[in-house]
């Protein structure tokens, strides 16, 4: 029973175990037990056995021969009201190696099992005490590495992003009741439905999910970073640039050209989106191979970016600085071309030569940039102004970033809505041009609510029976 591969991660009736702290040297380590067998498997090894469930107790915990193993601090959960929505038994262990080791060793011998990766979650999805868009969520707000990632993953554990796909499939229950009603009650009084109105309601759920879809390039921007890469010759101050964005020293700074033999990649956190900065070698073509390589990689690098920071510390390095832009983008995506990559003209060190409006102005027409700023990494000038115009940069071609509004962050996401959205389109299409009998076009609606379904996890197809009758209390 204990042995993982044989184990079913969808079988409920077995009690799991795992420590929820990453083991090694810590203050406290918590031990998490959850199934149907939690309290009897516990029960034994912990005295006393806490009388009321979510309070906590201090208790002493043995292994099955009565030998101490440590105090702790127990939580003891009864079904439903529990994370997984089963019994459950959460113990606040000494942290260390040994300590919640042998307690997790203690509830295997009486019976429980090893939770495989993320079934604590699952059991919860199963058991209905969170969707699958929750569940995505709580990995996400583990895994986030910036506040704005942290602040989406927590809008949608709240619920957000699954109330708004709940709200959009309801809309097209709605729909898909006014096609049945026409389609079953043609007789009614009432006469049938207004052909207007099917069309203004699918129209409006269009506009929605294209709404909700376009969210997904700011979704994916905060979870994944927006890349954003500084170019320039050697000795502009790029890395110079780098360390005083981040705050901190990370890469190496020297005024030897060419140093800097990779990129160094940070993550710089913004309230909208966290911004990944990565420091080249510059961008000179070179004979010597080590530099060489530095250049592959900032040309990679560039190909990638969301936005280029185009670093000269005064004018005379601009036009080779543009040529190995050019280069590095590649054939056929030209500089001035609209979907080009952005760039943002970057004066370094403006404490040593302030440069002139006009002269940045210059510098920006020079390098077909959507911006210049003056900065200078010695005494900060211009540093806050430079991550304002990268954020208004990246908002200018992902929409809005800074928005209440759930984002759709996952491929999976992003896939499930454009499938509805092509379904409801579709259906718009052969229902107005009468090509096929409206229960036949209504298949379209149904696979539209099910693409939701599928991102939520949540299917009853009672419910557009429900719809019907509720709507238009029929139900006699
Ligand atoms: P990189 O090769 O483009 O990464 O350039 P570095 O960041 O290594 O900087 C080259 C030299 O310029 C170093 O000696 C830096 O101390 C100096 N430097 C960089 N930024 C500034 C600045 O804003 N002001 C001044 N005064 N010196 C700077």
């Amino acid at each position: 029973m204990n042995n993982l591969s044989a184990t079913n991660p969808l079988d409920l009736s077995e009690t799991i175990v795992a420590q929820a702290t990453a083991p090694g040297s810590s203050a406290l380590a918590i031990v998490r037990l959850a199934g149907p067998d939690a309290h009897a498997i516990a029960q034994g090894l912990v005295h006393p056995w806490p009388s009321t469930p979510r309070v906590a107790r201090l208790v002493t915990v043995s292994d099955g021969q009565g030998a101490a193993l440590d105090q702790s601090i127990v939580i003891r959960y009864d079904a439903p009201a529990s994370f997984t929505g089963e019994d459950a038994l959460e113990i606040v262990a000494h942290g260390g190696l040994v300590v919640a080791t042998t307690i997790v060793g203690a509830l295997i011998a009486r019976g429980a099992r090893m939770a495989r990766p993320g079934e604590f979650t699952r059991r919860a999805v199963l058991n209905g005490k969170l969707d699958i868009l929750q569940a995505e969520a709580t990995g996400d707000l583990i895994a986030s590495n910036s506040r704005a990632a942290q602040r989406v993953a927590l809008r949608q554990l709240d619920g957000g992003l699954s109330r708004r796909v709940l709200a959009l499939r309801d809309e097209l229950i709605g729909l898909e009741a006014l096609i049945a009603y026409d389609i079953d009650f043609p007789e009614e009084d009432d006469g049938p439905i207004a052909p207007a109105r099917i069309l203004a309601a699918t129209d409006q759920i269009i506009r929605a999910l294209d709404s909700l879809l376009a969210t997904a390039r700011a979704g994916e921007l905060v979870r994944q970073g927006a890349m954003v890469v500084l170019a320039g010759a050697p000795n502009v101050g790029k890395s110079s640039l780098f360390n005083a964005l981040l705050g901190e020293s990370r890469a190496i700074v020297t005024d030897i050209p060419g140093t800097t033999r990779d990129a160094i990649e940070a993550v710089l956190d913004t309230d909208t989106v966290p911004i990944r900065l990565v420091d080249t070698a510059g961008l000179r073509q070179t004979a010597d191979r080590v530099e060489k390589i530095g250049v592959e990689v900032s040309e990679s690098y560039v190909a990638r970016a969301a936005v280029i920071l185009a670093c000269s510390d005064g004018p005379s390095s601009l036009d080779a600085l543009r040529a190995a832009l050019d280069g590095a983008r590649g054939p056929g995506t030209g500089i001035d071309e609209p979907n080009g990559v952005p760039i943002i003209s970057v004066r370094t060190k403006i404490d040593l030569h302030a440069a002139s409006p006009e002269e940045l102005a210059a510098s920006a027409r020079q390098m077909s940039a959507v911006e210049t700023i003056g900065v200078s990494a010695e005494t900060g000038e211009g540093l806050e102004s430079l991550i304002a115009a990268i954020v208004r940069t990246i908002a200018s071609r992902s929409g809005p970033l800074e928005t209440d509004a759930p984002l759709l962050t996952q491929e999976r996401h992003r896939y499930a809505v454009s499938r509805a959205l092509d379904e409801v389109r579709e259906f718009r299409d052969r229902w107005q041009g009468a090509e096929l009998p409206a229960p036949v076009a209504a298949v379209h609606i149904r696979e539209a609510v099910r693409a939701l379904e599928d991102l939520i996890g949540a299917v009853d197809i009672e419910e557009i029976f429900d719809e019907v009758f509720r709507r238009f209390c029929v139900g006699k």
